[in-house]
């Protein structure tokens, strides 16, 4: 055969071709993004996905449909700051140090941002983070000052910088994200953390969104009447919808003393301000119409709370909805991991409430949902214990790092991906705070079917409840003989989890030996 050049070189250039080809084809595919969206005070109760009568949403609605819903999601310890340290580091509150709404977070310490940096990823946190500190681990910030605000809310800026923006805090908070999401290297994949200062108290929604649900009515769930009989904590609590939620502040009208929340009210411009207060002018004039008292005042209370809880959701979903457009529009859904929760769950009259903190149902369970095109069969509904702390590892494992041990939650990728694995049998609860809304310090366990807790400090107290029969948790039967074996069960699993979590405060209190 003789020798060609031509041939050479066409064959040579083929199988180079062939070669770069395959190489292409080898070549490990970029690690998926991770978009975490992080709600404030929002309840389960108020989602469409959660089979909610009182409202629509859409937005939220789209991730359980294309995705997933956890039935069972857990906080360790149900209040705002606590739950985003815990998120971030994977670990309760006393071993992350943030106990409670009083702490300073200490930024220093192994977050699962830091090592997703690492490992190539681009990381920010946008919106309200309420960890009283400057955030590490980001590669881009822009944060709410403490709980923030949410008409003209300020900024505080990478450079220290606090920066005043115009309008609604919801709606800014999304357009910061696609802001950054437009400008960053999109070489690298991207870890973002969106967080809301929605649905927090003292729910002002946006001005489109005033008067929403004023034609609905609202019925009162059926223990809004609780008289609490049995549980001593749910009878000293300041929480309730009757004595605690006020006329003024909270529901914005009787605009004298502290005429809608002055600070809120006094920072909006003449523009919004006009509309605002004429809303409000409208129920007040209603409302001092109707001289209300007794029972049928606390209804009214309880009315305008929904209304004005269920509009500034409204927003919230709206812009959870938005957000998953721009995944769309920019072609990023199919390669990102979307997770929505919120800090903890929240009453909404259950017991007669508003707020959180008990480890009660309402409030130790939170609303989550993921999106993992591919991974997570559309429409699923997880019923396994998850809890907030599952973020970071899932995160870390997702992008192919190595969890390390000393991470207390538990990787949910194996669920996403259906594979056999050991679901929990039970979760550990401490909730520590002891101040606003007079909720006694607690800490328990809880399993698929009972909940034990322990209250100390303000007064010692032990609750057992039977979810199966009683749901709605108006029955202690920690006293009743028939619960022993369960009631000793339950003792001996509280015990481990303590034991298995290094929970100090709390083995001083039950007597474990370490
Ligand atoms: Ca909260």
């Amino acid at each position: 055969m003789q020798f060609s050049f031509k041939k050479f070189f066409f064959i040579g250039g083929a199988l180079l071709l062939a070669v770069t080809g395959f190489a292409q084809k080898i070549r490990k595919p970029q690690p998926p993004n991770i978009l975490i969206i992080v709600s404030d005070d929002h309840a389960f109760q108020a989602i469409g996905a959660y089979g909610s009568k009182m409202m629509e949403t859409p937005g939220i609605d789209r991730l359980a449909k294309e995705g997933a819903v956890f039935s069972n999601a857990f906080v360790t310890n149900s209040i705002c700051g606590p739950s985003r340290a815990c998120i971030l580091t994977g670990k309760y509150s006393h071993i992350n140090g943030f106990k409670d709404n009083l702490s300073k977070f200490d930024a220093s310490q192994d977050l699962f941002v830091k090592r997703l940096q690492k490992a190539g990823y681009q990381t920010a946190w946008i919106g309200k983070m309420h960890l009283d500190t400057k955030p590490q681990g980001f590669d881009y910030w822009e944060i709410l000052p403490g709980q923030g605000h949410y008409y003209n809310p300020d900024f505080i800026t990478m450079s220290g910088e606090t920066v005043r923006r115009t309008g609604y805090v919801t709606n800014i908070t999304t357009e910061l994200a696609e802001k950054w999401l437009d400008s960053r290297d999109a070489s690298k994949p991207f870890c973002l953390v969106v967080g809301h200062k929605a649905t927090h108290r003292i729910w002002m929604p946006d001005l489109q969104d005033l008067g929403k649900f004023d034609k609905k009515q609202f019925p009162l769930p059926d223990n809004f009447y609780d008289n609490y009989d049995t549980r001593y904590a749910a009878a000293h609590q300041d929480m309730s919808i009757e004595k605690t939620l006020r006329l003024g502040y909270d529901l914005k009208v009787m605009q004298t003393s502290d005429i809608m929340g002055a600070e809120n009210y006094n920072r909006m411009n003449d523009e919004q301000k006009k509309v605002y207060s004429a809303y409000y002018k409208k129920i007040e004039k209603e409302f001092i119409s109707k001289n209300l008292s007794g029972k049928a005042l606390t209804e009214w209370k309880y009315q305008r709370y929904m209304k004005d809880y269920l509009a500034t959701a409204a927003s919230l979903d709206r812009n959870i909805g938005e957000l998953l457009s721009y995944l769309d529009k920019t072609g990023q859904a199919s390669n990102t991991l979307v997770i929505y929760l919120s800090d903890q769950g929240f009453y909404m009259g259950e017991h007669g409430w508003f707020d959180k903190r008990f480890m009660y149902e309402e409030s130790f369970k939170t609303p989550m949902l993921a999106r993992f095109p591919g991974v997570i069969k559309p429409g699923t509904v997880y019923k396994d214990m998850v809890m907030n702390i599952d973020i970071a590892p899932t995160a870390l494992e997702l992008a192919g790092v190595k969890i390390p041990g000393e991470i207390q939650g538990k990787s949910m990728l194996p669920l996403f991906k259906n594979k056999e694995q050991q679901a929990r049998d039970a979760v550990y609860y401490h909730y520590y705070e002891s101040g606003e809304h007079s909720v006694i310090p607690h800490f328990g366990v809880r399993t698929s079917r009972y909940k034990l807790i322990r209250f100390y400090q303000v007064a010692d107290k032990w609750e057992l409840f039977d979810l199966e029969k009683d749901p709605h948790e108006m029955r202690n039967i920690f006293d009743d003989p028939a619960y022993k074996t369960i009631q000793a069960g339950l003792m001996k699993r509280l015990k481990e989890l303590i034991t298995q979590y290094r929970d100090t405060d709390a083995e001083k209190l039950v007597g474990n030996q370490r």
